[in-house]
């Protein structure tokens, strides 16, 4: 897998390891210490993902998310954060319209390679497919609707702004209704791989996609202790 990415990271050594682990599983890297120096190299060239730390100085990962996420021209840009604790992983998740996915500091190489690779795939499925019209064959649960075919889901005809790791979340919970998913199961089909203590990356994504479904957030129930269950017919 090829691609552009920009790593935005303050400290010398973890930016030079990504850098360094990025390029040799073949993408081109270029790497900055600020988050205003990311905006301007965002700003120039857009790279194809950002991996960006939360703790920066000056703009922090956060502001640098929000505002990338606000301009219409950088929103679809799939974000990758760096966190060095896991109580910060709340925020990153619920951001307006939210990284894409995040690995807490320490992480290895072939984590953060796999978690890159897991999403640039998914964003290329979802473009592959994607078509203006909504396909006969989308998902319908009372006002729900989830597209797959336009990667789209809306709720009472609404167009709901999903990252794509909720996306894909919201699909395979649909797509095996009336099954409980644990969240291994869910880790191994929608982030790719199954990271050992990531049951909480499960249960962030799925308490975000609750609140940006409303209503129709009580379709996905969950199964106390085991994981999680899409309960329409
Ligand atoms: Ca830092």
């Amino acid at each position: 897998m090829t691609g552009n990415i920009l790593v935005v990271e303050d400290e010398v050594d973890i930016q030079e390891i990504v850098s360094y682990n990025l390029e040799k599983a073949g993408f081109a890297v270029a790497a900055v210490d600020s988050g205003e120096a990311a905006l301007e190299s965002i700003r120039k060239e857009l790279p194809d993902l950002v991996v960006l730390d939360l703790m920066l100085p000056g703009m922090d990962g956060l502001e640098v998310c929000r505002l990338l996420k606000q301009d219409t021209a950088t929103r679809d840009l799939p974000i990758l954060m760096l966190t060095a604790r896991a109580e910060e992983v709340d925020r990153v998740v619920g951001l307006e319209l939210g990284a894409d996915d995040y690995v807490i500091k320490p992480f290895s190489a072939r984590e953060l390679t796999l978690r890159i690779q897991a999403i640039l795939r998914r964003l290329a499925d979802g473009r592959d497919s994607a078509t203006a019209e909504t396909d006969p064959e989308a998902m319908r649960f009372g006002p729900l609707t989830i597209d797959k075919a336009a990667h789209r889901v809306t709720v009472n005809g609404d167009v709901l702004a999903l990252t794509s790791t909720e996306f894909s979340l919201l699909a395979t919970l649909a797509e095996r209704r009336g099954r409980v998913q644990s969240r291994e199961e869910l880790l191994n089909t929608v982030w790719g791989y199954e990271y050992a203590g990531y049951g909480r990356t499960v249960d962030t994504h799925i308490r975000r996609l609750r609140e940006k479904l409303g209503g129709a957030g009580e379709l996905v129930e969950t199964v106390r202790g085991v994981g999680y269950r899409f309960i329409g017919d």
